[in-house]
C-alpha cells in the first residue's frame, strides 16, 4: 500500500518533546558564596516551584526528566522522593552546579563520580543523562564522564535565547 497509513497517523503522537527540568535549589549559591538575597532566591525550588511542577506533571500524566546537582538531591530529599514517586528520570547535574569549563582533570572526575554516585544510591541504577551546568563543558568532561560511566554518550547541545540575544543559562 502506498502513501499514508491514516491509521497509524490518527494514534500516533504528533510531536514527541522531551520535557527536562534543572532542580538546583541552593547548590551554585552555595558555591560561589552568594548573599542571604540571592539564597533566598535559590530556596524557591524546593519551597515552592519543584511542588508546583510535579502537581502539574501529575495532573496532565506528563512524564519529565529532572536534572539535579547532588547536594540539591540529597539535601531536599523530600523532593528527590516525590520527583521519583511521581515516575520521573533522574539524571546527572554536577554537585554545586559546577562550571565544568573551570574544573580541573582531577577535580572533574571527582564531582562526577560524586554526583554520579548521588543518583545511584537514589534510584538504584546509574543515570542516562548528564546536563552540564550553564552548558559548560571542560575540554575532558567528555572524556571523564565516558570513562567513569562506560557509556557511549550522545552529545547534544542546545542553547535558548532570550529577547536580548544573549544565552540562556542552564
Ligand atoms: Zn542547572
Amino acid at each position: 500500500m502506498r502513501g499514508v497509513d491514516y491509521h497509524f497517523a490518527m494514534d500516533a503522537p504528533r510531536l514527541t518533546v522531551a520535557l527536562t527540568i534543572d532542580h538546583d535549589a541552593i547548590s551554585d549559591s552555595i558555591r560561589r558564596g552568594d548573599s542571604p538575597v540571592k539564597f533566598s532566591h535559590a530556596e524557591f525550588g524546593p519551597r515552592v516551584g519543584a511542588k508546583r511542577i510535579l502537581e502539574l506533571l501529575a495532573s496532565r500524566a506528563i512524564p519529565a526528566t529532572w536534572f539535579v546537582p547532588g547536594h540539591t538531591l540529597t539535601t531536599f530529599t523530600d523532593d528527590t522522593d516525590a520527583i521519583l514517586a511521581g515516575g520521573h528520570e533522574l539524571a546527572c547535574h554536577g554537585w554545586f552546579h559546577e562550571d565544568f569549563a573551570e574544573l580541573g582533570l582531577d577535580q572533574t572526575r571527582d564531582v562526577l563520580g560524586r554526583s554520579l554516585e548521588a543518583v545511584r544510591a537514589v534510584t538504584g541504577a546509574a543515570p542516562a543523562g548528564f546536563r552540564a551546568p550553564y552548558w559548560s563543558l571542560g575540554t575532558q568532561t567528555l572524556d571523564r564522564l565516558r570513562t567513569i560511566t562506560s557509556r557511549r554518550l550522545l552529545e547534544v547541545r542546545v542553547s535558548v535565547d532570550d529577547v536580548d540575544g544573549t544565552a540562556e543559562r542552564a
